[in-house]
């Protein structure tokens, strides 16, 4: 089937047909019991076999070691960018944040609140248009933890390594989790929200070392407790059962495709068809973020001006290309090009942006 309109959007953003598919015939016909998977009990087998298959899809795409926990928590990256210092930082302690762009900046305000916040690299003044070198990161050895953000969803910037330091390491994947390989092991604990390369949106996914758990504050509030919610295998309370049955559809997809290392390829192709017709229009497209920085996720650039843009926006859409504004707070155009946005959607975009171009001459 010829697909004519396409979904840019940063997130909640595309799902594989194949998961839509299944996820519709799903809540239909109902499982052997006559019900369907919103409403089981959580407690129930069936329910029990549904996060077992989507934790073992992720451990093994990911290829988690067994000294790792993956939980299933319910909200979006947030409510992670306030879980990790109220776990792991007293008013006496420091963290140290990368600071990249809109994200890591927001997970550093809300650390703030708990203890000291070193911002190790500040990407601000510069516009958040790089990734500091891995030869320019270093820590501070009596801070918790060191936090930086893998891809910025906003700024379109993307790290290609994983900081080497001697800390624990915290890293917000919510929008590149997924789309290639990951070292887990050099991290303490990895989450993403799932609305980009995962699921639904309302449910993250925390991947988390038994020695930071062991290293958290004893005795927090039992909503926000990582400790509460790994000796309970994610459900202490009523989990996001419907979440947790996409998540598992969408690791069976992704795997049935060859995996994280075969989306990674599919990946570049995809970001690379745009950023070729960005480098071929210098005077007329322009990238935001430094080339050896670009995300492979989310490809922002802007035009000459406002009036250009609003017009290549709403002439995109006449030919079914949808999502592309930029965020709110940097304005520009944005394409998120997650795992499921296929291939067919950045060319037809790629041909959109030459004959635009063209046409202004
Ligand atoms: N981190 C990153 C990198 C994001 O892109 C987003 C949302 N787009 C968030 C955190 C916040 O996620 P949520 O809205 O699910 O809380």
């Amino acid at each position: 089937m010829v697909q004519n309109s396409f979904n840019f959007s940063a997130g909640p953003s595309v799902l594989p047909s194949e998961v839509k598919l299944r996820a519709i015939e799903e809540l239909a016909k109902n499982g052997a019991d006559g019900f369907s998977v919103m409403e089981i009990s959580h407690r129930s087998d069936r329910f029990h076999k549904i996060l077992h298959s989507a934790e073992a899809g992720l451990r093994r795409l990911l290829n988690v070691p067994a000294n790792y926990r993956i939980l299933f928590l319910s909200g979006g990256a947030s409510m992670q960018f306030s879980m990790i210092p109220y776990n792991f930082l007293t008013t006496n302690d420091s963290a140290d944040y990368i600071v990249t762009g809109y994200w890591s900046e927001k997970a550093a305000r809300e650390a703030e609140k708990c203890g000291t916040v070193k911002r190790i690299f500040n990407g601000s003044p510069d516009g958040f248009r790089v990734i500091p070198k891995g030869s320019e990161i270093f820590a501070n050895k009596e801070s918790k933890y060191l936090h930086y953000c893998s891809n910025e969803t906003i700024q379109g910037v993307e790290f290609d390594y994983v900081p080497n330091v001697e800390i624990p390491v915290i890293c917000d994947a919510s929008s590149n989790i997924l789309s290639k390989p990951i070292a887990v092991e050099k991290h303490s604990l990895i989450y993403a929200g799932a609305q980009k390369n995962i699921g639904p949106s309302g449910i993250s996914v925390v991947i988390i070392k038994d020695e930071l758990i062991e290293n958290s504050i004893p005795k927090r509030l039992a909503a926000l407790d990582y400790k509460i919610f790994a000796e309970n295998k994610s459900m202490p309370n009523t989990p996001n059962t419907w979440g947790i049955f996409i998540i598992g559809l969408v690791c069976e997809w992704l795997e049935s495709l060859g995996g994280v290392t075969a989306i990674e390829a599919l990946n570049k192709q995809k970001a690379d068809s745009i950023y070729e017709v960005i480098d071929s229009f210098p005077d007329f497209y322009q990238g935001h973020s430094e080339t050896s920085s670009r995300s492979r996720m989310n490809v922002t650039f802007t035009l000459p001006n406002s009036p250009l843009e609003e017009e290549f926006l709403k002439q995109a859409e006449v030919i079914g290309l949808y999502g592309l504004k930029g965020h709110r707070s940097i304005g520009g155009i944005r394409a998120s090009l997650y795992n499921a946005f296929p291939l067919e959607g950045t060319e037809k975009l790629a041909e959109f942006m030459r004959a635009f171009r063209l046409k202004q001459i």
